[in-house]
């Protein structure tokens, strides 16, 4: 399959991997827009938090987690951060692959 994040998690792509499980695997992103820009992304190719059915709904909270877990570990979780799943073209969901991001280490804006 022609996934880019599919191609991460089987290792045919290189990234720098902070944290792995059977369901999840984090690494940096590509493209920072933060200090601090990690993303939680699911090992199985799901298209999107709208395709997730309720036998794996439970993948986010443990999704969340992960992220909190790495919040501390990486030093943002008393100065604060975001947790963002994008859905969608107006979403602004590029990769077609369930994913959620972890920013902090600055003050973010919102809109
Ligand atoms: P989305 O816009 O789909 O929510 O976020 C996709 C994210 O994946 C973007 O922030 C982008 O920079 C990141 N990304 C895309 N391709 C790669 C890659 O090959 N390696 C890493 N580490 N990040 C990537
Ligand atoms: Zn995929």
């Amino acid at each position: 399959m022609d996934c880019v994040f599919c191609k991460i998690v089987a290792g045919e792509i290189p990234s720098d991997i902070l944290y792995q499980d059977e369901e999840v695997i984090a690494f940096r992103d590509i493209n920072p827009i933060a200090p601090t820009h990690l993303l939680i992304v699911s090992k199985k190719h799901i298209p999107s938090v709208l395709h997730l059915t309720d036998a794996e709904a439970p993948l986010i909270g443990h999704m969340t987690k992960v992220a909190n877990q790495l919040a501390r570990e990486y030093g943002v979780a008393e100065s604060g951060y975001r947790l963002v799943i994008n859905c969608g073209k107006e979403g602004g969901q590029l990769v077609p692959h369930l994913h959620m991001h972890l920013l902090g280490g600055r003050v973010l804006k919102w809109g």
